[in-house]
């Protein structure tokens, strides 16, 4: 049985190591099939292919789109996409556009916490200023020894209701599905355990995730419990959605899981790589 790991991220996002120190990370772990799906981002999947072509490893092509449904963010992944295609790369252009605004709104508002220069700060751990995210900021605090962890960071300064948390519009739902069903690639509603809903809300934001065209959603991440697991495999199959599998890696030290770590989906869950 092959191995899959469909949600990791380089350091063309907010991942620790560069394309292709993941793909070569992930073929020495014995993954089979890796998807590399950056946050907004599709710039590390050249070097990642090439990686891959020596490697014997297979890569799909990916990225994880920031979408705003309701008062939440969600993660959607965007699986096996064509990287040249214009709709795509104009929607992910357009999430990213937003993304230094919100920075230095996260690091005003860290200012006014009494930790100035934020944003300086969490620049020295990106790759690109367009890129920013929440984990960059985190790393900055983690570096100045404001905070021991990673982990404590978000919980103490950059979630909902935190010091260093800020609003913002990401793409809609319908428009993150949109554009990368343009460039052929299936929709994953990543992680979906995470989100904070109701039982009732998670049952409308999953079928809302259908009727929009969504695909599947990610059954296995190192994120969920056991019982979660149970409850996202009987989900896929009560929604007619697709199951999928994937560690969301992000670097040695800053991660739940390994590449290639996840068990085999449930029985009786419909594999998003089915006719791969
Ligand atoms: P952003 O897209 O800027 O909101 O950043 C989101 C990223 O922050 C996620 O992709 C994770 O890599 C990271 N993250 C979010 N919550 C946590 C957490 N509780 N602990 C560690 N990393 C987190
Ligand atoms: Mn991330
Ligand atoms: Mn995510
Ligand atoms: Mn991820």
């Amino acid at each position: 049985m092959l191995r899959y790991d469909l949600h990791s991220h380089s350091t063309r996002s907010d991942g620790l190591l560069s394309p292709r120190e993941l793909v070569l990370r992930a073929a020495h772990r014995g993954v089979d099939v890796l998807a590399l799906t950056d946050h907004d981002e599709l710039s590390g999947l050249e070097e990642a292919r090439e990686t891959a072509r020596e490697s014997g490893l297979r890569l799909i092509d990916g990225a994880e789109l920031s979408v705003s449904w309701r008062e939440l963010t969600l993660h959607v992944l965007a699986l096996g996409i064509d990287p040249s295609c214009p709709v795509l790369i104009d929607g992910l252009q357009a999430i990213r556009a937003g993304r230094a605004s919100r920075a230095r709104r996260i690091a005003d508002a860290l200012a006014t916490a009494g930790i100035p220069d934020a944003y300086v700060g969490a620049l020295r751990f990106v790759t690109s200023e367009s890129l920013i995210s929440r984990t960059h900021f985190a790393r900055f605090l983690v570096d100045t020894g404001r905070v021991s962890e990673m982990k404590d960071v978000f919980r103490r300064y950059l979630v909902e209701g935190k010091p260093g948390h800020v609003k913002h519009e990401w793409a809609s739902l319908t428009q993150a599905i949109d554009w990368l069903h343009a460039a052929g690639g299936r929709a994953v509603l990543a992680h979906p355990g995470r989100y904070k809903v109701s039982v009732s809300g998670l049952r409308e934001l999953l079928a809302e995730f259908r009727d929009s065209g969504g695909d599947g959603i990610e059954v296995l991440s190192p994120s969920h419990s056991d019982a979660q697991v149970d409850e996202f495999a009987r989900h896929a199959r009560v929604f007619g959605l697709l199951g999928s599998s994937g560690s969301d890696y992000h670097g040695p030290g800053e991660s739940w899981a390994d590449l290639g770590d996840m068990p085999p989906l449930p029985a009786g869950v419909e594999p998003v790589w089915k006719d791969w």
